[in-house]
């Protein structure tokens, strides 16, 4: 067995920018999933990898999906 990952980052979704490609989706379907207007939402407690979470900021067309560092408490 292996220990989970470390999360060290998080994602916000901008609902002004994004438009429902469901691209975020596809990339990293354990941290967005799309609500019922179509607007991406992240899952922060999904079982996903910080590097998921940068691809699909890469891959929104909207530049929707912000990537923020946790800082250490
Ligand atoms: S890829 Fe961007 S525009 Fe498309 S659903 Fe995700 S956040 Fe919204």
């Amino acid at each position: 067995m292996t220990a989970a990952a470390k999360k060290e980052l998080r994602a916000e979704v901008c609902h002004d920018l994004c438009v429902g490609t469901a691209t975020c989706t596809q990339v990293a379907p354990k941290a967005f999933v799309l609500d019922q207007n179509r607007q991406a939402v992240f899952n922060e407690n999904g079982d996903w990898e910080d590097v998921q979470l940068q691809e699909a900021a890469d891959c929104c067309p909207m530049s929707a999906i912000t990537v923020l560092r946790i800082l250490p408490s």
